[in-house]
């Protein structure tokens, strides 16, 4: 008889149906329904959930989860719903959202590197100047975090010439990149920083991690990426450093609030790009065949893959 895996989630309806429909067929061998649908007497049968951004009460229904498989990589809010709890939370890693990050940080460098944003601003004024060119082995592109999706984007940026530096609790040993960790090595990356590229995720200790101190740091002129969440940086700081021409250009793909404010100052700052949280989405198959292996190999070795560790967070 099939196990039954729950698919637990607040996501529109739609959404849920298109997940829905790619579980059952990724993963045939087990039962997979939507938690609406089990009955109470199947509560306690459950070991293993699939979720994507789940009702805790709901998950704390089934006495018995064991792990859940959240379906994205970031998951600072499952790790707040379910600190003090058993159940170990399996985040996503999968190498086709590392490349599709990866992507997304080579697009928006170039767009800074090659002043995209400036000449923009120049046609809006029918100006005609140029910049001078600078190549990539004279920038330096640093990231603050050099997991799965920072090292992926790191190892893009060294082919395409440009110098890299990267800021890990950790030191790192990737071909190329320069290793930076604890409090004075930010400080020293950030000093010769030309783009900087935030992929740490959102911890206790990462929270407001740049702000207006911090950012000081910076090279005059420098320029920001954020694609981890909103509160990784203080925008207010962000903004008075944008404001007094310290720092070029942002462009932010997270905000502590989604979808950012209508009334937020972001929206028309000339400094200023905003993404709707676009730059490395789950693709729904590659990750459900992720998912199959997981839990296949718990099914057969009864072995939950690495959990992530709620009390460093990430
Ligand atoms: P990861 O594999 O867990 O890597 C996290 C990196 O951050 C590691 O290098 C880690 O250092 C470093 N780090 C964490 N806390 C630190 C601290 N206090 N001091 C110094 N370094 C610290 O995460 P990932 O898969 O690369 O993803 C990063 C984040 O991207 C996710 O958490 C999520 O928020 C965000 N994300 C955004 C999107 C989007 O569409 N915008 C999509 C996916 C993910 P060690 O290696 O030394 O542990």
């Amino acid at each position: 008889m099939k196990s039954i895996v729950p698919f637990i989630s607040m996501l529109p309806k739609a959404d849920i149906d298109e997940w829905l429909k790619v579980l059952k067929k990724k993963l045939p061998k087990e039962r997979i329904v939507k938690f609406s649908s089990l009955k109470k007497s199947d509560y306690k049968k459950i070991d293993v959930a699939i979720v994507a951004n789940p009702n805790p009460t709901e998950v704390k229904k089934l006495i018995n989860l064991k792990w859940v498989q959240s379906v994205w990589a970031g998951v600072e809010k499952l790790v707040e719903s379910f600190k003090g709890e058993k159940v170990k939370i399996i985040r996503l890693v999968d190498p086709e959202m590392n490349r599709t990050m990866a992507e997304a940080v080579l697009s928006w460098v170039l767009y800074l590197h090659r002043d995209m944003h400036f000449y923009r601003i120049q046609q809006n004024k029918r100006i005609w100047k140029e910049n001078d060119y600078i190549k990539p082995s004279k920038k330096i592109v640093s990231f603050i975090g050099l997991g799965e999706l920072g090292s992926a984007s790191a190892v893009k940026l060294i082919k395409n010439g440009f110098n890299v530096c990267g800021w890990s609790r950790g030191k790192k040993n990737i071909s190329k990149v320069k290793s930076f960790t604890g409090k004075l090595g930010l400080k020293k990356m950030l000093k010769q920083t030309d783009i900087l590229v935030c992929l740490i995720p959102l911890t206790k200790q990462t929270k407001y991690l740049l702000n207006y101190k911090t950012l000081s740091y910076l090279k005059r002129g420098a320029s920001i990426i954020n694609f981890a969440r909103g509160a990784v940086i203080n925008v207010k700081d962000l903004v008075r450093h944008l404001n007094s021409g310290k720092i070029k250009h942002a462009v932010l793909d997270v905000f502590e609030q989604e979808p950012l404010p209508k009334a937020s100052i972001l929206w028309k700052h000339k400094n200023v790009t905003v993404l709707p949280h676009i730059s490395a989405h789950t693709n729904m198959d590659t990750a459900s065949d992720i998912f199959y292996k997981n839990i296949k190999m718990y099914r057969l070795k009864n072995r939950i893959p690495k959990s992530v560790d709620k009390v460093r967070g990430y």
